[in-house]
């Protein structure tokens, strides 16, 4: 593995001011680095009282805990420091100011701690997924699902499978440098490939769990469409503030799509309003308009929102060909307006196409109850399961039914002389494993994987 002669230093807590920052050092110089500010470094793994001065003026920057890690046993592999300051902001530039000149040490780059703990054989590819996931769970059920994958639930068990199959790969290989050997037992490609076989099954298996784990990641996206003026974005409006929920506008212009995050229950909800979605002849606005309505079309369940006050009946059908691959609820809004009679009208019309209706006001937030609870309720049938899922991402998918793959071939080559094209296939389905967690072949994919991480992590 590789070693970094540069020494890292960032802020690893969250945005100042704040009670308590935690600046960590990771490299060869972590030991100097601490020498230099607070005059020592304290027993391993425990808690010091320090003071931290700038080595430049000698003058005392703050009263701080220092902690040391020293390698190999540390997060990250290396020495590592720790030092956890008073969280103001000229406290926090002074420290960053002060290490940044000693000899060897240079301010982190994005996930750089966890990237070297990679490099150094400290957790595979997986975890670093889940270490991210966790970092960024929303709910109860993703911050479960990403606390498994940290711990290996998927990165072990791959690699357990690679094992086996580099143990199937030695038999037939054994076979083919010793065709004729009386001490090598005759049947050696019966056996890998009994294992080869088992392993495919497991696999697939593994692989058919209707896409849970990335399902659960992602969230159950529900779209909010509808005519105009129906009410849309005052129903997103009032789920928003009910739920006092993790509400984020997706960032961009006005005219982009806004989206409210949910927590329901422990399940992470989606609401996208596709208020903003209307023909344009403005380029910039027709880009915007396509990923918005991509964005519509993938999501999970649509809210088709309706006017129940607005006079004629409207062609409830349009809604089946506007989405005809997804779920779709029927949401009749403005019911403050409309008499009980209307209401019993409008049931018996949406009734006959055999969608689940909705009647609530968004002005007075009539229904809401209940249509909240069928939310919740939706997305727990949707995202929830007893079972934890290994599979979380499609990265993981692609490389497992890459496995498969191979797999299938190599039980195929089961007729003598076959045996080296029996062992490549072997080996292209170790490999697709190993990419899985890191151990072969992937410097394409680790800056994307890194990409997400945020400075100090
Ligand atoms: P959108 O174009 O579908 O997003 O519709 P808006 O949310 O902008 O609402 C259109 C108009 O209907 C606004 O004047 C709202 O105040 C009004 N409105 C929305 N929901 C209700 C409701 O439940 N009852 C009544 N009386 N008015 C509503």
């Amino acid at each position: 593995m590789s070693a970094n002669a540069d020494t890292i230093f960032a802020l690893s807590s969250g945005r100042p001011p704040a009670a308590i920052a935690v600046v960590r050092i990771s490299g060869p110089h972590a030991g100097a680095a601490l020498q230099a500010t607070i005059g020592r470094i304290p027993a391993p793994r425990q808690a010091a009282l320090a003071r931290v001065r700038d080595p430049a003026s000698d003058e005392t920057i703050d009263e701080a805990l220092a902690l040391w890690f020293p390698g190999p046993n540390s997060e990250t592999g290396e020495d590592t420091a720790e030092l956890q300051l008073h969280g103001g902001r000229a406290v926090i530039a002074a420290v960053l100011m002060a290490l940044g000149r000693i000899e060897g040490c240079r301010p982190a780059e994005a996930g750089e701690f966890t990237r070297r703990a990679f490099e150094n054989g400290r957790i595979d590819l997986t975890r670093v997924e889940g270490l991210a996931d966790l970092v960024g769970a929303d709910t109860e059920a993703q911050r479960r699902q990403a606390f498994r994958q940290m711990r290996g639930l998927l990165g072990d068990r791959a690699e357990s499978w690679r094992t086996q199959l580099i143990e199937a790969l030695a038999l037939v290989e054994a076979r083919i440098d010793f065709p004729d050997e009386g001490d090598v037992p005759e049947d050696l490609v019966g056996p890998a490939l009994g294992r080869a076989g088992g392993l495919r099954d497991e696999i697939a298996e593994v692989l058919a769990d209707q896409r849970r784990g990335e399902r659960l990641r992602e969230g159950l996206v529900v779209a909010i469409a509808g005519p105009p003026n129906a009410g849309k974005s005052s129903v997103l409006n009032r789920i928003a503030r009910r739920e006092a929920a993790i509400v984020s506008p997706v960032a961009g212009t006005t005219r982009d799509l806004i989206e409210v995050h949910l927590d329901l229950e422990g399940f992470p909800v989606t609401l996208v309003d596709t208020a903003g979605i209307r023909d344009s002849d403005d380029p910039v606005e027709q880009e915007g308009v396509r990923r918005a309505r991509e964005r519509v079309a993938a999501a999970d369940l649509v809210l088709w929102v309706l006017d129940a006050s607005a006079g004629g009946e409207i062609a409830v059908d349009t809604v089946a060909n506007e989405f005809p691959n997804t779920s779709k609820w029927i949401v009749w809004n403005k019911i403050d307006l409309v008499s009980v009679l209307r209401i019993k009208t409008l049931r018996s019309v949406v009734h006959k196409l055999d969608y689940r209706v909705h009647f609530i006001s968004a002005l007075s937030g009539l229904g809401f109850t209940e249509f909240i609870a069928g939310l919740a309720q939706q997305s727990r049938e949707y995202l929830g399961s007893t079972e934890p899922a290994l599979v979380t991402r499609e990265r993981h998918r692609r490389a497992l039914e890459e496995t498969v793959v191979a797999l299938d071939r190599a039980l195929q080559r089961s007729a003598p002389g076959q045996e080296d094209i029996l062992a490549e296939d072997l080996r292209l389905a170790a490999r697709a494993l190993g990419r899985l967690t890191g151990r072969v072949d992937v410097e394409d994919v680790l800056d994307v994987i890194f990409r997400d991480f945020c400075i100090g992590k």
